[in-house]
């Protein structure tokens, strides 16, 4: 018995993925007509760069929760995403960053929100998760436990960026909402699966442009933006970050694959029952997670998210290695890798190979 973790090796199908990653930097009205060659060059550049990073690490039998941060971190640091480096402003000029991460094996998790001085939040989001006995930490107080941490900082220049100031800016001016000066959300995420058959995911942002009064999104928000169970999916939102809070998307899509993809109640064997849990414990049966219904659950999500009013995307690794998007937006860069072969980055609304 492994404490209270739900391992899904054994109930991998043997002609399953071994490994997969998916990425995303942002869903938004991203259309052939507003990028020029030369920055969809870049952008696809950028994300075949974090997807390579990630693959690699999985590839070479390396955990999920490694492989997903190290993509991350390359897209935090590029001024082009709205995480880390080159985060949008907040209205009072200021760049407060959020970030999280979950471990699909015992739901453990981590999760800052409002700091500025962390260079890769995805990393201080972990430390929460392994080094502290909370969850998530806000401002000066996620600040201070960084300091005890081997986790590096950098001055507000750092992530300051012209673009995204004059985007501020803008709203100020003009009197905008951040979608009308945004356009897209560039948040970053990334949800993998590893040879272990362990999933993990996490996101990272700057939030929307001129938020005020501390406000948060989904990003940071443990069921919203990010989760990760190994009996169902791993997922990483990005989009108007308080439907995706409403409508708890990301755990909304594990749950509704978890329940769905078992024709019968099933109980778990008794060594992944979690431990202090007595009655039965529904888990799911091996191999039984078909694409189609975890493509069905994410879009279902998403319907309600745009019921509600809002938009973005979300990508999703199932415990089989299906690498799966859905977004509502005309475009969210994005990208997957498998060991099946499937390696492919993209940006616009265009239905790629393979994806349905
Ligand atoms: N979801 C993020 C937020 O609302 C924004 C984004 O995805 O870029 O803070």
């Amino acid at each position: 018995m492994l404490g209270g973790q739900v391992l899904a090796q054994d109930a991998l199908a043997v002609d399953s993925p071994k490994w997969s990653i998916a990425i995303h930097g942002g869903a938004g009205t991203i259309t052939r007509e507003r990028m020029t060659p030369e920055l969809e060059a870049q952008y696809e550049a950028a994300l075949q760069n974090a997807l390579d990073a990630g693959a690699k690490i999985l590839a070479d039998g390396g955990s999920a929760l490694d492989a997903i941060q190290a993509a991350i971190v390359l897209m935090e640091d590029d001024p082009k995403f709205n995480a880390g480096r080159g985060a949008v402003y907040t209205w009072d000029g200021a760049n407060e960053l959020d970030a999280s991460i979950m471990d699909g094996r015992d739901r453990s998790a981590g999760a800052v929100t409002g700091v500025t001085s962390i260079k890769n939040p995805i990393l201080l989001a972990d430390k929460v998760r392994t080094e502290s006995v909370h969850v998530f930490l806000s401002g000066k107080g996620a600040e201070e436990f960084a300091a005890t941490q081997d986790i590096e900082t950098a001055e507000p220049e750092w992530f300051e960026t012209e673009s995204r100031k004059r985007a501020l800016e803008r709203v100020k001016a003009e009197q905008l909402s951040a979608l009308d000066v945004d356009h897209k959300f560039g948040t970053v995420g990334a949800v993998a699966l590893d040879q272990d058959g362990n999933l993990a995911a996490g996101t990272s942002t700057g939030g929307m442009t001129a938020k005020r009064w501390g406000r948060i999104g989904d990003a940071p928000v443990i069921g919203a933006g990010t989760y990760a169970d190994n009996r169902s999916c791993a997922v990483s939102a990005t989009g108007w970050g308080e439907y995706f809070i409403r409508v708890g998307v990301a755990q909304e899509i594990c749950t509704l694959i978890r329940v769905h993809s078992s024709r019968e109640p099933v109980i778990c064997d008794e060594d992944q029952i979690p431990s202090g849990t007595e009655r039965a414990y529904p888990c799911r049966l091996p191999g039984n997670i078909e694409p189609e219904i975890a493509q069905a659950a994410a879009d279902y999500a998403m319907d309600e998210v745009q019921a509600l009013g809002g938009d973005g995307g979300i990508i999703l690794v199932t415990p089989e290695g299906h690498a799966l998007y859905s977004f509502n937006t005309a475009g969210m860069y994005r990208g997957r890798a498998t060991s099946e072969g499937v390696n492919e980055v993209a940006i616009f609304g265009e239905v790629l190979a393979g994806e349905e």
